[in-house]
């Protein structure tokens, strides 16, 4: 028996009967061709074929409503690059050697140049170059498809596996897969996603540990592939997933329940959005949008997003989320998030510059527009705006009267928007903690951010791994700026909640709920387990638990505490 360790790319269990793939496009043949226009033809003939198959794909996607037939979109976008398969036919011409090989070198070339880049975006899109290249070859080439053989419990062992080879898997047979290669958000992975295929992807030297037909189990909660397992082994791994499965159903079933305590507390359970398939990834079971991260609108585009696209996409958001709550927190550029349009300056320390709420009261022109844009977008549904990093309360003022003069200029326009729509802030720095009295005064809601309000706590970078120790959610420092926050927000009789990682924290959900949190804004996959366990917990009992743990010191005593307490309600029916 021998375990291997990868990262988790889809999770779930499978067992099987290891199916190994090679790719077999390593070495194309190489040869001399007399007829050069000929063999152009040839290549465009298997750019045609491989095109017209991946648009197959694609439709057989959306028709079936399952995701990731963008994927195959962007691959027909790659396929026709000029300028790489310009040169391409150019060095078939002038090399006068076949179309595989010139492609095989043109494909080195480029991936290796890519590789020397460190930027994982620009990795992955070298791996979707290479598996373009890979499958034009395997066109070329007359090689046939890949074949699972009869076998219905398979594991498929790979280096890689392109979008192609993953989508035209037969579910029925496949109980996942493991790629030395590949990272978790390769298309790869978001296509086994999509097709509910558990995924281990980095694996590196299972292909050499596993031969094909050898017994396989993956794990992928916890990226463990164990060859060879013994009965004992094959029976603690069914035992732990049969335990997840039934924790799964639980959560799914409380995610359609409201999350009442069991004396009738009853805390909203938001979700935070922000990525590129952040509206997709609306969850009908969520209680509303709790932070509407609007960077990666910004992000997604070579140059300024203008009102028109930016009230496109906060209109959808509005209209899917149906009179629920929706968050959209203006701007929050700088630190870790940087626009190359921006021409931003260089800063020695960036979390601590120009970044957010600063950026916006400076160029007021970018603002101006994104506020009239949300604004709009409050016509369609119940909309808030929301302050990122505000530290004091000349901020809060000038960024509300900037919202006054979005409404101005729409309503001299005519133009149709919530004029009571709320406006509230993000608490997130330890000057707006100590000032949440004043502040409470004349903001309609907080919410937590506790991402950074922990690394403005404990002075350490949130992206700094050597001091990841340091950054702490249990350094009681950090809860009692929390109970500060929680206390002054209640005398203003404004609701307050949180939406960094730490709300969706099992140890500290109990405590929030202590403290009165009215919203906890977690990512759209946690809603039930996070219900589930307000569900069973009893807040009353927990108050007086909670200021016994803000008094203690150390963070490991403030975590054994947290840890029981949540052991005990999980044991409470
Ligand atoms: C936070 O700081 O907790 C937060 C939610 O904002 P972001 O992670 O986008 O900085
Ligand atoms: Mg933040």
């Amino acid at each position: 028996m021998k375990t291997l360790k990868g990262m988790c790319g889809s999770a779930g269990y499978g067992e099987g009967k290891a199916v190994i793939k090679r790719r077999v496009f390593l070495n194309p043949p190489k040869f001399a061709v007399q007829d050069c226009v000929s063999e152009e033809k040839r290549f465009h003939k298997a750019q045609e074929a491989y095109s017209a198959r991946l648009a197959t794909l694609e439709a057989g996607l959306r028709q079936a409503g399952e995701e990731g037939a963008e994927i195959f979109e962007a691959y027909r976008a790659v396929l026709h690059d000029e300028v790489f398969f310009g040169d391409v036919l150019q060095r078939i011409r002038s090399e006068g050697v076949n179309a595989e090989w010139v492609l095989y070198e043109a494909c080195t070339q480029l991936v290796s140049r890519f590789a020397a880049i460190d930027d994982p975006y620009i990795k992955e899109r070298a791996v979707d170059i290479e598996n373009v290249c890979h499958e034009l070859i395997h066109q070329l080439l007359g090689a046939g498809e890949f074949n699972f053989g009869s076998d219905s419990d398979v594991v498929v062992v790979a280096e890689d596996l392109t979008p192609v080879e993953t989508v035209k898997m037969d579910k029925k047979k496949i109980r996942g897969l493991v790629t030395e290669k590949g990272g978790i958000t390769s298309h790869t992975v978001i296509l086994a996603k999509a097709l509910g295929i558990p995924a281990i992807v980095g694996a590196k030297g299972v292909l050499a540990a596993v031969n094909e037909g050898d017994w396989v189990i993956l794990d992928a909660f916890d990226g463990s592939v164990i060859v060879h397992p013994d009965e004992k082994t094959r029976l603690s791994f069914r035992e732990k997933n049969e335990e997840r499965e039934r924790l799964r159903r639980l959560h799914e079933a409380a995610a359609e329940q409201p999350a009442d305590t069991l004396d009738g507390f009853h805390v909203d359970v938001h979700v935070n959005l922000g990525d590129h398939d952040s509206v997709e990834a609306f969850n009908s079971q969520c209680d509303g949008v709790g932070l509407f991260r609007t960077e990666f609108i910004f992000m997604s585009h070579s140059d300024y997003p203008d009102e028109e696209i930016q009230y496109a996409t906060y209109s959808d958001l509005a209209r899917r989320a149906q009179g629920k709550d929706v968050v959209i927190r203006t701007l929050d550029i700088g630190g870790d998030k940087q626009l190359g349009y921006m021409n931003l300056p260089f800063e020695n320390n960036p979390f601590l510059g120009y970044r957010a709420i600063r950026l916006c009261l400076d160029r007021k022109g970018i603002f101006h527009t994104q506020l009239k844009a949300i604004l709009r977008a409050s016509a369609a549904g119940n909309v808030k705006i929301m302050f990122p990093m505000i530290v004091n309360l000349e901020e809060l003022r000038q960024a509300k009267h900037c919202v006054e003069e979005a409404k101005r200029s729409l309503r001299d326009d005519g133009v149709k928007f919530d004029e009571n729509l709320p406006v509230g802030i993000m608490i997130e720095t330890p000057a707006a903690v100590l000032l949440s009295d004043k502040l409470a005064e004349e903001a309609d809601f907080f919410s937590v951010g506790s991402n950074d309000l922990i690394q403005y706590v404990t002075a350490a970078d949130r992206m700094n791994e050597h001091v990841q120790g340091v950054y702490n959610s249990y350094n009681v420092s950090v809860l009692r700026a929390v109970r500060i926050v929680a206390e002054n927000a209640a005398r203003a009789s404004i609701p307050w909640g949180i939406c960094g990682e730490a709300a969706m924290d099992e140890n500290l959900v109990p405590l929030w709920v202590a403290l009165g949190v009215a919203e906890l804004s977690v990512v759209p996959p946690q809603v039930g387990k996070i219900k589930t366990l307000i569900r069973g917990l009893n807040r009353n009992n927990l108050i007086p638990e909670a200021a016994r743990i803000l008094e203690l010191g150390s963070i490991e005593d403030v975590k054994k505490a947290l840890r029981e307490i949540c052991s005990c309600s999980r044991r409470t029916p």
